[in-house]
């Protein structure tokens, strides 16, 4: 068996808190709402919850509970058959909390719920609506499943009056039945993307990609083309971080240069914008980069 790689010095950063991070921790605390961002430990926290008075704040949050269908080979939340039934009173609940956070732009992500006759749909499009009537002002994106490409069911979140539809393609044609769980496909991702955008043309359409999984480059721009092709507007790029032994392994740890390189790649395939970084996740600085490449 290979050894495992070392991290690079990139990777091993301090992590910048600002002041509107201290700020909106204290909010945090008594609203009974988890983010992604705490309890993955994301490094990005500081710079997304904001640095300083004008910047954007965005935060991601997990609906529909902690456990998921499906089992992806990249990704460490729990997987049951059965999970346990969905919470009525989360979309309000959640969205209340949210409102009173004092946040600019939200993610609503998701775990996938194939137990679930609608995957859930109803539920998302139902946060979405009451985070619109609690604060019609603030962007909502909402980080969607695949619903195994049901277009009803898309169509019930894209409707839902989010700013943002986002689903994540992961990784490259050839390795997504070694990276992703058997029920999502590549093609299907990208059937996903297009059918969203058709819904609603007005709608920002969004997905991400890791790399360090053992992609070539001609890989990782052939995906890049595809997603163009169907008129994805926004591009994230990333470094794949093995989240314990028993995942995946980081074939490789990609450099700074060459996720500039995909950047510049990205910039003239022509999507709105394209945030590529070994730190980059999908959700990363969403508002900032929402209000600097859409909105101006
Ligand atoms: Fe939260 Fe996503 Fe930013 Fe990480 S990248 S801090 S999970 S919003
Ligand atoms: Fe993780 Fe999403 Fe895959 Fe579920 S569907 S295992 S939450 S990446």
């Amino acid at each position: 068996e290979a050894e495992r790689l070392r991290l690079p010095p990139w990777l091993k950063t301090e992590i910048p808190m600002g002041r509107n991070y201290s700020k909106l921790k204290e909010t945090l605390r008594g609203l009974n709402l988890s983010t992604v961002c705490e309890e993955a430990r994301c490094p990005n926290i500081g710079e997304c919850w904001g640095g300083g008075p004008d910047q954007t704040a965005t935060a991601t949050i997990m609906l529909m509970g902690d456990t998921c269908t499906r089992g992806c080979r990249f990704c460490s939340v729990k997987t049951s058959r059965a999970p346990p039934p969905l919470d009525p009173n989360e979309p309000e609940h959640t969205a209340k909390a949210i409102a009173a956070w004092g946040l600019d732009y939200v993610v609503l992500t998701s775990v996938d719920r194939d137990d679930i006759a609608d995957g859930g749909s109803a539920h998302i499009a139902e946060t979405v609506q009451h985070l619109k009537k609690e604060i019609p002002s603030l962007l909502v994106e909402v980080l969607s499943p695949d619903f195994r490409g049901n277009q009803e069911h898309v169509a019930t979140v894209v409707s839902s009056g989010l700013d943002v539809f986002a689903h994540n393609i992961e990784t490259i044609e050839r390795l997504t039945p070694f990276v992703r769980d058997p029920r999502a496909k590549y093609r299907q991702t990208l059937e996903v993307l297009q059918y969203a955008k058709s819904v609603n043309p007005e709608m920002v359409t969004k997905t991400s990609i890791m790399l360090g999984l053992g992609e070539t480059d001609e890989e990782v721009l052939q995906t890049m083309k595809d997603l163009r092709e169907i008129g994805v507007d926004c591009l994230t790029l990333g470094q794949y971080m093995q989240p314990t032994k028993r995942h995946l392994k980081v074939v490789e740890y990609v450099t700074p240069e060459k996720f500039h390189h995909w950047e510049v790649k990205g910039k003239e395939l022509g999507f709105l914008y394209t945030a590529s970084g070994p730190l980059v996740r999908s959700s990363y600085k969403a508002g900032e980069f929402f209000i600097k490449n859409i909105v101006e």
